[in-house]
C-alpha cells in the first residue's frame, strides 16, 4: 500500500540493505529532512503505532509534491523494518543497521516461534544479513534533521498527549 501511493509522487523510492524503505523528495539544497516510523507493529500496540508517523511523513510529501515551488531543504520519508521486533524479540533491526549498531552475531542466532531463522526470513524480503556489517549507511543521516511520531495506546479509545521531538543533527536512531 504504501509503495503503491508513493509510486503516485514525484519521488525517488529505494530500498536500503536492511530492508528500509526510503522516498526522497529533492528540495533546492541537499540538506536533508527525515521523517519517519514503522508500519510493523506489536501485540496490543494500537492503531497508530509506527502508521501514524509514516502515513504523516507521507501527507508531507504530498504537500509538498503540490507546492508551486520547492522546499529549501530536501525531504525524505522511511519506513523502518521490523522496528518493533515482535516476530524474533529483537527489535529496531533497521533502523540500528542504519546507525551502525546492529549486532550481527545476536541476531543471525534468532528463531521465530515457528523455529525460523532470521537470516533467512529476511533474506526472503532482499536483505543479506552478513552485508550490513559494514552497512554504508551512517553517512547517509550526517546532514540531516530526524523526526519520528510512534504512539502506543494503552487502551484503543484513550486521549491522546503527544509530544514531538525533533533534532537538528542525527547519527543513532536507537
Ligand atoms: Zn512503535
Amino acid at each position: 500500500m504504501l509503495r503503491e501511493e508513493l509510486a503516485t509522487m514525484p519521488v525517488e523510492v529505494e530500498q536500503d540493505e536492511a530492508g528500509n524503505l526510503w522516498a526522497y523528495f529533492k528540495g533546492r539544497s541537499t540538506d536533508t529532512v527525515v521523517v519517519g516510523s514503522h508500519l510493523d507493529s506489536v501485540p496490543a500496540g494500537g492503531w497508530l503505532d509506527g502508521a501514524l508517523g509514516v502515513m504523516g511523513g507521507l501527507e508531507v510529501l504530498r504537500s509538498l509534491a503540490a507546492a508551486p515551488t520547492p522546499p529549501q531543504r530536501s525531504f525524505a520519508l522511511v519506513d523502518w523494518a521490523d522496528e518493533e521486533g515482535a516476530r524474533f524479540s529483537r527489535s529496531l533491526f533497521g533502523s540500528a543497521a542504519v546507525a551502525g549498531t546492529l549486532d550481527v552475531d545476536i541476531v543471525r542466532e534468532l528463531k521465530d516461534r515457528w523455529g525460523n531463522l532470521l537470516p533467512d526470513v529476511v533474506a526472503e524480503h532482499g536483505v543479506v544479513l552478513l552485508s550490513l556489517i559494514h552497512i554504508s549507511e551512517p553517512t547517509r543521516l550526517l546532514s540531516t534533521s530526524y523526526a519520528v511520531f510512534c504512539l502506543k495506546q494503552k487502551k484503543p479509545k484513550q486521549e491522546l498527549t503527544i509530544h514531538i521531538c525533533v533534532t537538528q543533527t542525527n547519527k543513532n536512531t536507537d
